[in-house]
């Protein structure tokens, strides 16, 4: 068994970005530009937000951090974004979710412009990934394909078993799996909550990427021998012996799937460094994208 270390991949990545960016500020071209809204004081979103501006400054962007307070009204955040839309040195815009109540996720993910959309999720940027056209992928499915490219892991014809299908997650890693390209070429089978027999679609699997949210679901009897795991979960759960008074679980039962495998995810340090890995992509893409040709 094999891990694939989201960490050491996401900072190789993150290693070629700052030359990258390096080589850009040398030719005085526009240095990468990340504007993050985190509302209210969610305590995972904090942690999230910090380690994407950190990674913003570890590399050489400029990032921008605007806390805004948890009743914030909808319209003011609408006006925020449209600001940072028509702000020609802000490449990039994420909105930390989830966000309050009161609050439309989709009419967020729609005020951002397509071309600063490096999260990937507004409408436009989904249907131009379906159709196979340059866009921005979603960055944590998009970071589970640099984490499998990383590791050269064959996927073509490969059976992929894809535990949820949420638009962040399960829906466009299947999608984008299923592509005539590489990393894809692969027979993708969706599951979700309402799926019958899910052990035994899961036992045909080649590549299991669970991304559900039930911490340790993915258990050993449900893994094919020599299978590739792949486990988006984050989870906090309550424990006692930490410091933080929580630990971090994923989907999947690593103590007794991982001697299974060929390859596996750790959690935390798989999926998770490779989100931020892509956004980092995503947001140099959004700025190169403004170069004179
Ligand atoms: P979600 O709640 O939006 O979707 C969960 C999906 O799982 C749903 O489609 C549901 O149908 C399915 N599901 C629920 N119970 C099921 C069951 N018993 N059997 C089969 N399917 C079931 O979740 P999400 O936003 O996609 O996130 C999933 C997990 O991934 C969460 O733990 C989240 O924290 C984590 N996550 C991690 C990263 C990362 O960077 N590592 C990024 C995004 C989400």
């Amino acid at each position: 068994m094999e891990i694939l270390d989201g960490k050491l991949v996401s900072n190789a990545v993150k290693e070629r970005l700052k030359q990258q960016t390096a080589d850009r500020i040398k030719s005085g071209k526009k240095i990468p530009h990340l504007a993050a809204i985190l509302i209210g004081n969610n305590g995972a979103s904090e942690t999230y937000v910090a380690s994407k501006v950190k990674s913003c400054s570890e590399i050489g962007y400029k990032s921008t951090l605007i806390r805004l307070p948890e009743d914030i009204s909808e319209t003011s955040l609408l006006n925020k974004l449209n600001e940072l839309n028509d702000d020609f040195d802000i490449d990039g815009i994420l909105v930390q979710l989830p966000l309050p109540k009161h609050i439309s996720e989709q009419k967020v993910i729609e005020t951002i412009y397509p071309t600063k959309d490096v999260d990937g999720f507004h409408p436009e940027s989904v249907g131009r990934m379906v159709q196979g056209l340059p866009t921005f992928y979603p960055a944590t499915p998009y970071g589970i394909l640099l984490l499998l490219e990383h590791y050269k892991i064959e996927t073509k014809g490969k059976h992929v078993v894809v535990i949820g299908r949420s638009n962040i997650v399960g829906r466009p890693i299947s999608i984008m799996l299923s592509k005539n390209e590489y990393p894809g070429n692969s027979t993708v089978t969706v599951c979700h909550s309402h799926t019958r027999n899910l052990n035994e679609i899961c036992l045909q699997a080649d590549i299991i990427i669970a991304a559900l949210g039930k911490p340790e679901f993915l258990t050993s009897d449900m893994v094919k021998p020599g299978a590739v795991v792949v486990d988006v979960g984050i989870t906090r759960v309550e424990d006692s012996s930490k410091k933080s008074g929580f630990s971090i679980k994923g989907d999947v039962d690593f103590q007794n799937v991982a001697s299974k495998c060929s390859y596996i995810t750790p959690v935390p340090g798989g999926v998770g460094p490779m989100t931020i890995a892509a956004l980092m992509m995503n947001t140099f893409k959004a700025c190169a994208a403004k170069d004179p040709s």
